[in-house]
């Protein structure tokens, strides 16, 4: 997944997502970092889907 602030001139790989109340959008570290910056709240893919995960394995059992 590309990230979807800065893909159309640096291609970088998706590994945050910031979130606020009308945002939500998966960025790479670089855009995390100047978002982090602008004091937005700023969530780790990874993480984000591992939660997920365990909570599906939670509700399945
Ligand atoms: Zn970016």
């Amino acid at each position: 997944m590309n990230c979807e602030r800065c893909k159309s001139f640096r291609g970088g790989e998706a590994v945050f997502r910031i979130r606020t109340d009308i945002l939500n959008l998966n960025v790479c570290g670089q855009c995390a970092k100047e978002a982090r910056d602008l004091g937005l709240l700023v969530e780790p893919l990874s993480d984000a889907t591992a939660s997920t995960e365990k909570k599906a394995v939670a509700a399945t059992a």
